[in-house]
């Protein structure tokens, strides 16, 4: 038994521990997680880690010293496959049961797989774990074609670096274009012609209809128009699969994750959820209930977690923020635009280094800010505010975002 049970050692579950032991939690703490190593970053794995610029030690959360000087139990490599809020227990895939005070539920999700023939051949790869990108680079020497399914940033991003390492990549986008659910459409078209002039092959619109075999492996991707694409390698990022199927066997209301309020507290008592998995109501989209994918989701709901368990709750209403790293290519990105009706561009998009500002009803709601820090830095109080600053003002780069409602 441990006063808090923490189920998952992602950014949410180590963050959790964290503010715990920060906010002077004198509890004991357990992660039980399913991967077999310390929590680590995951948005490298996609970047540098994938790249070789990094290696694994540089992307650990905390030096392992960390865990046991504050205490934290590390009970890694089980997955926890029940849950009984009756009588406060977790039970894990190796037949352990462990009773808890209270549960925080950090498991992330897993990578939404193909449904069509040949999604799990060998060479076919998600990108979510060390243990995935690990294969995929253990491949990599025979490697020469790659075929990335879905435009989205993980599949952009494993693209740049494979391109950058001489591959031949080909990116398929079922949508009319790149990024679409995320960006507006001047930031997908701008993506598209960065990957495109890396002599990447984007294409757009197009459905994937089964992935081709030879000698057991992946050798290619079949699309629905029938033409095959060569490929040695095959890289799917098609979004996840919140990892909450315990919970909803427990009860716990959801469907696309599971359901939290404002202090991450799910319909089960003493049982918290945070992260990728967690459908909360997001002041920045209005109220609407959705999953966050962020590490600024998962480390700001951990400490609104900690809090609540450490008796001194607030509600959870921070600012969303992200980035992604394509190229010399630095994406940083404040607010959420879904429901946008307006966007303004602010420099000019082919020096590079330019940023979108998205209103609703004249209201500022989010910024993509690429190569512009300093607009995503300034911009963020523009979200914050709610400010309805005036179009051109927005649009001339020559007035900094701090003063363009003076
Ligand atoms: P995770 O960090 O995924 O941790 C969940 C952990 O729980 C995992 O180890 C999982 O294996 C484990 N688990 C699942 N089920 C169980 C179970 N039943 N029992 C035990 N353990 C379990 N975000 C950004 O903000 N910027 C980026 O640039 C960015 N890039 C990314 C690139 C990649 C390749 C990926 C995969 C993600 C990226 N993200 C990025 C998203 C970010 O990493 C996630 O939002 C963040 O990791 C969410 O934290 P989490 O704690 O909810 O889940």
């Amino acid at each position: 038994h441990y006063d808090v049970v923490i189920v998952g050692a992602g950014h949410g579950g180590a963050q959790a521990a964290i503010a715990l032991r920060a906010g002077k939690f004198a509890g004991s703490i357990a992660i039980v997680g399913d991967e077999p190593d310390l929590p680590y970053e995951r948005p490298p794995l996609s970047k540098d880690y994938l790249s070789g610029d990094k290696p694994f030690e540089r992307i650990l959360l905390r030096p392992p010293a960390f865990w046991e000087e504050r205490q934290v139990a590390m009970r890694l490599g089980r997955r926890v496959v029940a849950v009984d809020p009756a009588v406060r227990t977790v039970t894990t895939d190796d037949g352990e049961t462990i009773g808890y005070s209270e549960l925080v539920w950090a498991t992330g999700g897993s990578p939404r797989r193909l449904t069509c023939s040949g999604h799990d051949l060998i060479g076919v790869h998600g990108v979510r774990t060390r243990a995935d990108v690990d294969r995929m680079i253990a491949e990599l020497p025979d490697v020469s074609r790659v075929v990335v399914i879905g435009g989205g940033y993980i599949g952009l991003e494993a693209a740049a670096v494979l391109a950058k390492f001489g591959k031949q990549v080909t990116v398929l986008e079922a949508l009319p274009r790149v990024l679409a659910r995320v960006a507006g459409e001047p930031l997908s078209r701008f993506y598209e012609g960065e990957h495109r002039a890396h002599g990447v092959d984007v294409r757009l619109g197009v459905g994937v209809s089964c992935i081709a075999e030879a000698d057991g492996k992946a050798c290619g991707v079949t699309l629905a128009d029938g033409e095959t694409l060569p490929a040695d390698m095959v890289i799917v990022g098609i979004g996840i699969v919140p990892a909450v199927q315990p919970l909803l066997d427990a009860g716990a209301a959801g469907g696309n994750g599971v359901d939290v309020d404002a202090q991450c507290r799910t319909s089960l008592p003493h049982i918290f959820a945070i992260g990728d998995c967690a459908a909360h109501k997001n002041t920045f989209a209005d109220g609407a209930r959705i999953r966050l994918e962020s590490v600024q989701n998962a480390n700001d709901q951990a400490t609104v977690v900690a809090k609540a368990i450490l008796g001194t709750p607030i509600d959870y209403h921070a600012v969303p923020w992200f980035w992604s790293n394509q190229y010399d290519l630095r994406l940083q990105t404040v607010g959420l635009s879904t429901g946008h009706d307006d966007c303004v561009v602010r420099g000019d998009i082919a020096s590079r280094s330019f940023s979108l500002v998205y209103l609703r009803g004249g209201q500022v709601i989010a910024l993509d800010c690429v190569n512009a820090t300093r607009d995503y830095v300034q911009g963020r109080a523009l979200v914050v505010a709610g400010a309805a600053p005036d179009r051109d003002r927005l649009a001339d780069v020559g007035i900094p975002l701090k003063e363009v409602m003076a």
